[in-house]
């Protein structure tokens, strides 16, 4: 804490994955030894930089750009970039540190990083848009490349930032490097599954869970938060696998339809039409929405937070729990407290965390990375592929917590299953 001041969500989640190692320590003296728990908790490299703008009126705006690279022993840096005002040095590291063992528990050959801006893409033209991701680029083009630091989409950038970021990087450098950035339009180098990936994979790695309990998602009522790139291809693929959604969310309040989210119309108001999800109204007129509603309020099988960080607290656990909710999948990052999580051990709810839940999509940027590798057209990924990834994510996590006797508990199988990649790799390059 003293290291990392006025950190706090890096700190919970150094603490949440420090809690769970001290078996795999003890079993392996050598970590301890060559201090790699220290290494690991201390990122590579942190990039902070100005990021100066004009807006439609002619004013000068500024904003600051952070890009972390917080471990590249299994590869390249890999990790999104967030555009949202809450954004600050903490909130990147923390997500970047989750990002190394995600991306060790993938299996594939990469790194973690994480990166963004304080901007606020809410209300923005498409020409300010453009503007803020030409000014971004400008400077974070020089710290990044397709062996080096390949960043993606994340909160508030999704392909249509993707496509300004890139544009900006192949005019400054002269380079047509597809693979410097995932999340691209198939169009030109992105693969089709990618945007899909991780909410696709949430619900896979659901279904794994309920697998295990002899359970599935046929005919379970969900709810999912969020009404972004996440959230909506986790319903879509919720509905498509028999279960029902019945609401989700964005900032502003909570949609409610009874006779199960449209997806397509979530699609029309949140992709197309970018309006607040209120909109859906338009479509449905007979669904209800709830301005500053807590979608934790609303009694489920099986709850998605699919939004953002610490939005699922000990109460809302317990809500749900109340409302016998009989397991919480995470689409977001860290999206539910460390007292959340705790009350849904103790209730035994089945819990899948986001390092494992939603590695669907960097699994996915992956793959993207190694097709843009082959400067070939011609290959996509299926989502059998991603399937398959989800599957053995899920395997690795369970059988990693049998290991250390603790059947079930998802969120120690991920952290150990992690570690013990990425620490190895570590151990082998010496004290680097
Ligand atoms: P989007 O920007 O597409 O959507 C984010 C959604 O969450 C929006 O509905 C947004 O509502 C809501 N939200 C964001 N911040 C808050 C907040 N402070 N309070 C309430 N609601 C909020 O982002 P993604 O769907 O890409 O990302 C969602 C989560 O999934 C993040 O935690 C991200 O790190 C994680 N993730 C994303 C991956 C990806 O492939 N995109 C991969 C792995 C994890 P509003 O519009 O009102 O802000």
């Amino acid at each position: 804490v003293d290291r990392n001041p006025g950190e706090p969500e890096f700190h919970q989640a150094l603490h949440e994955v420090l809690e769970t190692l001290a078996p795999v320590l003890d079993k392996h003296p050598r970590y301890r030894e060559e201090k790699i728990l220290e290494r690991l908790c201390e990122p590579e490299r942190q990039i902070i930089f100005r990021v100066p703008w004009v807006d439609d009126q002619g004013q000068i705006q500024i904003n600051r750009g952070y890009r972390v690279g917080f471990n590249s022993a299994l590869g390249p840096y890999k990790g999104g970039l967030r555009f949202h005002p809450s954004v600050t040095l903490g909130t990147m590291k923390f997500l970047a540190f989750e990002q190394t063992f995600k991306n060790a528990l993938t299996g594939l050959p990469i790194g973690s990083g994480k990166g963004g801006a304080d901007f606020d893409p809410k209300g923005k033209s498409d020409n300010e848009i453009m503007r803020f991701c030409q000014s971004f680029m400008t400077e974070l083009y020089r710290h990044i490349g397709e062996i080096t630091d390949v960043p993606a989409g994340d909160i508030g950038v999704g392909s249509r930032e993707i496509g300004y970021l890139f544009g900006q990087y192949k005019r400054i450098t002269n380079r047509y490097e597809s693979g410097v950035l995932t999340g691209k339009s198939p169009n030109w180098g992105g693969t089709l599954i990618r945007k899909k990936a991780t909410g696709y994979g949430a619900v896979f790695f659901a279904e794994e869970m309920l697998a295990a309990n002899n359970n599935s998602l046929t005919d379970k009522t969900c709810v999912v938060s969020g009404s972004g790139n996440v959230a909506i291809y986790a319903m879509e693929k919720l509905q498509a696998s028999g279960a029902k959604v019945i609401a989700c969310s964005d900032s502003n309040g909570v949609l409610f339809d009874k006779n199960g989210i449209d997806v397509d119309a979530v699609i029309q108001v949140k992709e197309v039409e970018r309006q607040r999800i209120k909109a859906y109204l338009e479509h449905h007129p007979e669904a209800e929405y709830f301005e500053n509603g807590n979608i934790w309020d609303i009694a489920c099988d099986v709850a998605f937070p699919c939004a953002t960080q610490n939005e699922l607290k000990d109460k809302d656990a317990q809500t749900l729990i109340d409302n016998g909710c009989i397991a919480v999948c995470e689409g977001a990052n860290m999206p539910c407290t460390e007292k959340a999580v705790a009350l849904f051990h103790q209730h035994k709810v089945a819990f899948g965390p986001g390092k494992a839940a939603n590695a669907g999509g960097v699994a996915a940027s992956a793959l993207e990375m190694q097709h843009n590798a082959t400067h070939s057209s011609s290959y996509d990924y299926s989502e059998e592929h991603l399937h398959e990834i989800m599957i053995n994510i899920h395997r690795n996590c369970c059988q990693t917590a049998e290991e250390f006797d603790q059947p079930g508990n998802y969120v120690v199988g991920a952290n150990i299953a992690g570690f013990r990649r990425v620490a190895d790799a570590m151990l082998a390059f010496g004290v680097i």
